[in-house]
């Protein structure tokens, strides 16, 4: 069993990793006067016995993250009179950890909650650092807030059930932290990533410790998403546009993530701050995965609109995080006209 710990201004939180680890998810709750977990359709048909609380079940998938379903569950959560003293536990992917953070922030101005992560995505991502939040019609987590869990707890054997697209969906966030964070974790990542795609018990556990060691110490650093955790969003400038002109039905996140380092890398390269073998090695690792990487027929105004209305823009100039050399990036900003201008040499 691994312990990490989140370190934040007032408080601290920990993330506990390994068989066991939701036993310990159950004694955190024993401290509570109620509890009341939110999980979805499927992760409660195969993980729901274990826990025996009351309960909000959500239709499963990105549909249901919604204000809508945030008022049904507060009402479920007034229904079974909640107190400031009890628990919200969410035990999910990533949609029903944002909506449960998000309820459990909202109700009496805010209540504790507790991560149980159920898919990879969530696990190595989504679950620390108290991002909360739900979609409008007009795009995604424009409503939501900073709420920190009380804890993270991670069976890494849940992983098991999860469909293979869902593994690839957290591998791409996975691969990231690689080439983000540390040099050593991405050549650990380029050796094992076969293990790691059949999920073999050892590389999973290493995996989630580095991810989950990556990610606290970037949301220690920087709680509230005003700096330092900007480099978390490698791969996302080019990946969150090519979801938003396909609807969000071309690709899963993971996929868009995937094919947009792949982009980023190209024009770190192409702007003379990654060298070609950095370039090639990050490739390398990237191309693994059996994905359709030609962008090209994708409407490119559409992608330099969606990228000019980045919420990390500054001053007019396009936010990119680029690789510097596997294991460490740089932001840097660009005008649209350069992106422009750049946009035809990397994507041919
Ligand atoms: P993400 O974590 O990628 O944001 P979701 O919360 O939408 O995504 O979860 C992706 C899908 O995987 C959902 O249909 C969810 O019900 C399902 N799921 C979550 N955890 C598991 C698991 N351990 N085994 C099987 N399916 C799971
Ligand atoms: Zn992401």
């Amino acid at each position: 069993m691994e312990i990490i710990t989140v370190e934040l201004l007032d408080r601290q939180y920990t993330i506990t990793i390994g068989d066991g680890a939701w036993d310990q998810a159950l004694a955190c709750a024993e401290m509570y006067d109620k509890v009341f977990l939110i999980t979805d359709e499927n992760v409660a048909g195969l993980y729901g016995s274990q826990f025996s609380y009351p309960q909000y079940v959500m239709t499963p998938g990105e549909e249901g993250k919604t204000m809508e379903t945030a008022l049904a569950i507060l009402d479920e959560m007034v229904r079974h009179s909640l107190t400031r003293n009890s628990l919200v536990l969410a035990l999910g992917g990533g949609v029903v950890g944002d909506v449960a953070g998000f309820c459990g922030s909202v109700y009496m101005r805010g209540i504790d909650y507790v991560q149980i992560p159920t898919t990879l995505l969530a696990q190595v991502d989504s679950s620390i650092g108290g991002k909360t939040g739900v979609n409008t019609v007009y795009g995604k987590n424009l409503i939501g807030t900073f709420h920190q869990p009380q804890g993270v707890y991670i069976d890494p054997a849940v992983l098991n059930t999860l469909p293979k697209k869902e593994v690839v969906n957290g591998l791409g966030e996975v691969i990231k932290y690689g080439i983000i964070g540390d040099p050593d974790f991405f050549e650990y990542l380029k050796n094992h990533l076969h293990e790691l795609l059949e999920l073999k018990p050892q590389v999973v556990f290493d995996v989630l410790c580095q991810c989950c060691s990556i990610k606290a110490q970037i949301v220690a650093e920087d709680e509230k998403d005003q700096g330092e955790r900007k480099i978390l969003n490698f791969g996302h400038t080019i990946g969150h546009a090519l979801e938003a002109v396909t609807e969000y039905k071309g690709y899963t996140h993971g996929e868009a993530v995937l094919i947009g380092m792949l982009y980023e890398a190209r024009l770190a390269n192409a702007l003379g701050l990654l060298p070609g073998y950095g370039y090639e090695e990050i490739r390398e690792v990237l191309e693994t995965f059996d994905l359709n990487w030609s962008i090209q027929h994708l409407p490119e105004e559409a992608i330099f609109h969606v990228m000019m209305q980045d919420k990390k823009n500054c001053d007019g100039q396009i936010s990119f995080i680029l690789p510097i050399q596997p294991g460490q990036v740089q932001e840097m900003l660009l005008t649209p006209e350069q992106m422009r201008r750049w946009w035809r040499r990397i994507v041919s």
